[in-house]
This record gives structure tokens, sequence and C-alpha cells, in this order.
């Protein structure tokens, strides 16, 4: 049998480079006051985007689900306001158009892995855009369906993907997912989109987060997501694994020690 391996689509310009992308920002925006601080903070970094939750995907649903298009509002007033790209999730196909209208880059969370229709409405909405789509691996799915699955946003023409690893569930409980730091070379054989490792969501709490990131910059990775929140105690989700922004100033001068930053 063949080895040869077929390469995915050449992603649009400027993708995959030697310097590495930061995404941080809280997990849920919760008001404009929160969500500034956080982007004054990377903004004096020198950083290039914020990220955050407008649409949240909580396993319970009397857990805080989101401030919806207020969230959209604050992100994108915050993007202009700082000079910052911003990145949501999208978890509707219903919600594409809108939070397209409002930011950046759309990302399509773990829950949604293999929700082809809106795998296929987000190809479509992006299509002529060519936002950025930071596209999660689930957490049972394979590097296999991962790459096959890409190509439901991929086949209407937006190429400007970026596949992040986030965790996958295995028998460890002692982090909240098992971060699954291959798939960074193993993607990078098999295609040639970028690959995120988004720290926060494996950790499961703040003190694992500067391994990780230390981790996934040594495995090459392109970029990474690190959850920032002012006041973590106090956060309406994800609380226990966001840093404050004086834990994220640190980890980033560190960071920059290993590998150039942007
Ligand atoms: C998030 O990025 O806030 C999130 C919910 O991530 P995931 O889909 O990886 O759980
Ligand atoms: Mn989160």
């Amino acid at each position: 049998m063949s080895e040869e391996v077929k390469l995915a689509p050449i992603p649009d310009l400027g993708q995959r480079t030697d310097e590495i992308t930061i995404y941080a920002g809280p997990c849920s925006v919760e008001s404009a006051e929160q969500f500034n601080e956080v982007a004054e903070c990377i903004a004096d970094l020198g950083l290039t985007w914020i990220r955050g939750g407008a649409f949240k995907p909580r396993t319970n649903p009397h857990s805080f689900q989101g401030l919806g298009e207020e969230a959209l509002k604050i992100m994108k007033s915050a993007g202009d306001t700082y000079g910052l790209k911003t990145l949501t999730e999208v978890m509707d196909s219903a919600h594409c158009q809108l939070v397209a209208d409002y930011v950046d880059g759309l990302q399509v969370g773990a829950r949604n892995f293999q929700n082809f229709s809106l795998l296929k409405k987000i190809g479509e909405v992006t299509a002529d855009s060519h936002q950025m789509v930071l596209y999660k691996r689930g957490f049972a799915g394979t590097i296999a369906e991962w790459l096959a699955a890409t190509d439901y946003i991929t086949d209407h023409g937006n190429t400007n993907v970026v596949l992040c690893e986030r965790g996958i569930r295995t028998f460890e409980a002692a982090t909240r997912f098992t971060l699954d730091i291959a798939a960074v070379p193993v993607i990078h054989k098999q295609s040639l989109y970028p690959v995120c490792i988004d720290v926060s969501h494996p950790a499961g709490q703040r003190d694992l987060v500067p391994s990780l990131a230390k981790a996934a910059i040594a495995a090459g990775a392109d970029s990474l997501m690190i959850e920032v929140h002012p006041n973590p105690p106090v956060a309406l989700s994800d609380g226990p694994q966001q840093l404050t922004p004086a834990q994220f100033r640190e980890l980033v001068a560190e960071l920059r020690e290993l590998a150039a930053v942007l």
C-alpha cells in the first residue's frame, strides 16, 4: 500500500508562519468592563487576537449560556478600541451570519465537531470573506475524522481554517481532558493547516497551563488558545482554568523566550 499522503488545499496566505499566534481572552464575555480589561492587557502585550464566548455550549442548561448578541457588540467595540481581532464560537447554523458580521474569526466548538450542517453553513457564510475558522477537535474524534470533516468547511472556498486540539477523553481523570500533543506533528504531516493548541480546556486548572503551553510550542504548534479573566473566582464559566492578566503577562514573557509570539 502506498504511504503517500494527500495534502489538503493550501490555506490562505499568512496562516502558517514561524510566529506563534495567541488567541487569549475570557471563556465567556460577561460585561464590557470585564472584556475590556482583558483586551487592554492583550493589546499592551502587543498580541493581535482576543477570544470570548457569546453563545456558550454548557453541559447544564441552567448554567450561564452567554450574552448572545450583546456579547458580540462588546467584542466588536473592544476590537475596534484596542485594535484587536476577535474570535468567538458559533453553535447554531442560524447564527452564522450574525456572528460573522461582528467578529473576525469563527470558532467551531468540540461539541459541534461532527455537526456537518453547521460546518457547511460556516463554509458558505465565510466563502467570500475568508474569515478564519478555528475548528476544534471533538472529545472522541480521530484526526482522520477531523481532517475529513474540515472539507465540509473548505469545499465552499474558505481554506482559512485553523485546527485546534483541545484535549480528548481518556481514562485519565487527573486533568480535565487529555491533551493529544502528537496531533501537532501528525496534522502537519498530513495537511497544510495550522494547528492551535488550546491549553486551558485540557488543563482544567490554571497551574497546569504554563507547562502545556511550553509543550505545545516545543511540539511545533502554530498557535495557542489561553483563557484569561480579570477575576477568575467570580467567572461565570471555567473559572478554575483561567489565568489572571498578571499570570498571563508572565506566561507570555516566558513563551517569548522560547519562540516568536504575536
Ligand atoms: C471554549 O473555547 O470556551 C469552549 C467551550 O471550548 P471547547 O469547545 O473546546 O470545550
Ligand atoms: Mn471555556
